[in-house]
């Protein structure tokens, strides 16, 4: 489900703390000074990936203070509340998406962005059948990008 306010007619800067709160409120969570901050840096401009330490600095420099652990467990909630989509790349990072639909992404490894890839953009064939009691969830594609060598 998509449930950031992207999707609404309003246009970022119209975008309020109330929004924000009705956002969390409908998610389940109580709307916490903190949570409401980084929501709003989250949800009030479009799609967005982020890492912990890169919605930290964010936070930081529009003067919200937060600690980077209080990033980090405030991006879990708003995981385990399907505001947020967890995307794994690597060992270390773990990457934040607002858009929650099933999509897939280009990983730049040189700037370590994420880059949405257009939904039905790759088809996926031949999957295996899931082992006994078991199904399939989703299937998870991360396309690696490197810059073409000089030549
Ligand atoms: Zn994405």
């Amino acid at each position: 489900m998509h449930r950031s306010l992207s999707g609404t007619h309003k246009s970022p800067t119209e975008t309020t703390p109330g929004d924000v709160a009705k956002l969390l409120r409908g998610a389940g969570l109580r709307p916490t000074r903190q949570r409401v901050a980084l929501a709003h840096l989250l949800f009030a401009s479009g799609d967005r990936h982020v890492t912990a330490e890169t919605l930290h600095e964010e936070a930081l420099a529009r003067k919200v203070p937060v600690s980077l652990a209080t990033v980090y467990n405030t991006l879990h909630q708003f995981t385990e509340a399907e505001l947020l989509r967890e995307v794994a790349v690597e060992g270390a990072k773990t990457y934040f998406d607002t858009n929650t639909s099933n999509h897939y992404h280009f990983f730049c490894e040189h700037s370590g962005r994420l880059l949405d890839i257009a939904t039905g953009a790759i088809s996926i064939q031949g999957l295996p059948e899931a082992p006994e009691g078991m199904t399939i969830s989703r299937v998870d594609v991360l396309v690696r990008l490197v810059e073409k060598p000089d030549r």
